[in-house]
């Protein structure tokens, strides 16, 4: 090891060693799985002294855990994806308000919760993609229209147990009343061409195969694809094509991953410094470098790939209401069929 990296080390140890000695550990619980995320608190670790443990479990799992560990949990950060999951936590009792001028500048008011319990950190699409030899973009518009009998056995999506599937419902539900989100998912079920199976990848993998034409799918896994060390993935993303639906009307459904101070932390602001470092400019440039996420803070440019995909206007909903309306979107699948 040569000098330098000794003397850097000897330095950084030394400027941990007293964080550590008054447990000032910050314990994040996070849902998320990206080894981005990890240099990214390492980041947080350089600029502040202060050593980051994270704890990966699905969303679920950890807002039970939180639930059951109470007063006692080590936690001082949830971070989790769709808005239907952070509503859970707020309601599970496991967050706490936040008040935070950086956050709330940061975060446009459709993205955080108004009670301040959870921030959106990035934002997620929920699109079209769509196979070009199959499929002109001009035969699509909007997501009402892939309950049309023309999409028979040319449609594929996930399960409906899924979040991102009941938030996106709930987003119909919004816009058009539980009748129509119910005739909707009946009938995009019955234009499947498999019952549903497998992740987002999986659905393009499956229309790149000529399973089916078009998927609906989050815009940050055709990145993940692009971006794969594996050629085949590779290969699908680059015949694979975005359709960004609902342009002359509300706009597409857009979703966040995001995250709260826990009620059990006993270090609340080093953890909400954790939640601006998250959204400051340095940790947003890197979002759509990495995971292809769209960023919480609108002034941070997109990538190439995400450019390359073209503009697009936002429902403007704010996504709060897609946990308010998730009991009724996971009511409605239930009648719908769609497994
Ligand atoms: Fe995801």
């Amino acid at each position: 090891m040569n000098p330098f990296r000794l003397l850097l080390n000897a330095f950084s140890l030394f400027m941990l060693f007293p964080a550590m000695l008054i447990g000032e550990t910050l314990v994040v619980y996070s849902h998320r799985h990206y080894p981005s995320d990890d240099l990214l608190f390492a980041r947080f670790t350089e600029q502040t002294g202060i050593p980051v443990r994270v704890v990966k479990a699905g969303a679920g799992e950890l807002i039970e855990r939180l639930r059951a560990e109470g007063d006692n949990s080590p936690a001082d950060v949830l971070i989790t994806a769709d808005a239907g999951n952070l509503a859970m936590a707020k309601a599970a009792g496991v967050l706490r308000p936040v008040e935070s001028e950086a956050l709330v500048r940061a975060i446009p008011e459709a993205y955080r919760d108004p009670d301040h319990h959870w921030f959106g950190i990035t934002l997620r699409a929920r699109v079209i993609v769509y196979a070009p030899e199959r499929v002109s973009s001009g035969e699509l518009s909007t997501y009402e229209d892939l309950a049309d009998p023309r999409w028979r056995g040319r449609i594929l999506a996930r399960s409906s147990s899924h979040v991102y599937n009941q938030s996106l419902l709930a987003s119909l539900i919004a816009a058009n009343g539980e009748d129509a989100a119910l005739a909707w998912a009946r009938a995009v079920r019955r234009n499947m061409a498999r019952p549903p199976q497998g992740n987002d990848r999986d659905q393009m993998r499956a229309v790149a195969r000529g399973l089916a034409d078009i998927a609906i799918v989050n815009t940050y896994y055709l990145g993940l694809l692009h971006d794969s060390p594996d050629p085949r993935d590779r290969e699908v993303a680059a015949v694979l094509r975005v359709f960004f639906p609902n342009q002359d009307s509300r706009g597409i459904h857009m979703n966040a991953s995001g995250g709260g101070v826990t009620r059990a932390s006993a270090r609340p602001e080093l953890a909400t410094r954790f939640l601006e470092f998250l959204v400051s400019e340095e940790a947003q440039q890197s979002f759509p470098l990495t995971t292809s996420e769209f960023p919480v803070l609108s002034e941070v440019p997109l990538s190439d790939l995400q450019r390359s995909w073209g503009d697009f206007i936002i429902d403007p909903l704010p996504i709060r209401v897609l946990g308010e309306l998730n009991p009724a979107a996971v009511r409605l699948f239930n009648r719908s069929g769609w497994e």
